[in-house]
């Protein structure tokens, strides 16, 4: 383990990183004329390197999957680490008020906000990654974001399909930050209308906790067996009581409104994201009431 160079609770430090970045630098736009902000306040999460849900991951979704160990050594192979030595740092990115409004009044195409969460959000979570990377070496701490790394690609599930060799997601819900719902969405404290990050790190700091049993505990469809809001926004039919298909849902977000965004917003760009508004799961965790309150709306 390499010497703490001046952080006393390298877990409120991290936190106070990645909060900043996102409530305070200018990296944080939609690049909008009125350069709105793309992120809300974040939320952080940890989870150990050798928690036995990494592992589990790669069981199922296939050996190309990787534990927070395998990337790490993959890209500092030199360095000789014990695998309790590393951890997973994890954020949710909550999409603002204004874009989520816009994007519940759509029922086809996503709002033009939210084209721009997609696109230029993300690359705002790009250099959140570089940035809590830099910040950690600057300080000591190899560290490394996964989706960053050179070695990310996609590959071909038995079990699901598609799926890539690290998941953002699989990672949040690790670090005690949400569950999945029906639509294959992580809903948070602060909603599923989210994108989050993460980055593995040599660096020792306790795990979040996982206040689930489950990985579907927050999702109204598994647990009482009602709602189903987000299967009734999909506008290309790729959500049913089965789940959801990732490759209907692609082709629709990658061919159809691509050629939206561009004839009218006129910028490079897609994205739909109907089914993470709209829906009682959209800002919050939702409890039964909240499908009423959707249903009377
Ligand atoms: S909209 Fe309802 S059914 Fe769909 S993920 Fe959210 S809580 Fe589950
Ligand atoms: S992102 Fe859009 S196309 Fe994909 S499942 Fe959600 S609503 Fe359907």
């Amino acid at each position: 383990m390499e010497a703490i160079k001046g952080v006393k609770n390298p877990a409120e430090w991290l936190e106070t990183t990645i909060k900043d970045f996102v409530n305070k630098s200018p990296e944080n736009t939609l690049q909008n004329r009125e350069n709105e902000k793309a992120w809300a306040d974040p939320l952080v999460g940890f989870s150990r390197g050798d928690d036995p849900l990494y592992q589990e991951y790669k069981e199922k979704i296939g050996t190309f999957y990787w534990t927070p160990s395998e990337i790490f050594n993959k890209t500092f192979p030199e360095l000789k680490v014990e695998l309790d030595q590393l951890t997973v740092i994890s954020w949710i990115l909550p999409q603002v008020e204004s874009t989520k409004s816009d994007n519940r009044e759509q029922t086809v195409y996503p709002s033009e906000r939210w084209a721009r969460a997609r696109i230029y959000g993300e690359e705002v979570n790009i250099k959140l990654r570089q940035y809590v990377v830099a910040t950690l070496q600057g300080s000591g701490f190899k560290a490394v974001a996964p989706m960053l790394s050179p070695l990310w690609k996609r590959e071909k599930s038995e079990r699901y399909g598609f799926a890539s060799n690290w998941s953002e997601r699989h990672a949040a819900y690790a670090s005690g930050l949400g569950t999945f719902g029906l639509c294959d969405g992580l809903i948070t404290p602060k909603g599923k209308a989210m994108r989050c990050g993460s980055v593995v790190a040599h660096i020792k700091i306790s795990p979040t906790n996982r206040p689930y049993q489950d990985h579907l505990a927050y999702c109204l469809f598994f647990t009482h067996g009602i709602c189903r809001k987000c299967i009734q926004r999909c506008p290309t039919g790729a959500i049913t009581e089965t789940g959801h298909d990732k490759v209907k849902c692609l082709k629709y977000i990658r061919q159809t409104t691509v050629e939206y965004v561009k004839s009218h917003y006129g910028f490079d760009g897609y994205g739909c994201g109907l089914c993470q508004t709209g829906v009682p799961c959209e800002s919050k965790i939702p409890i039964k009431q909240d499908v009423e309150t959707y249903e009377s709306l």
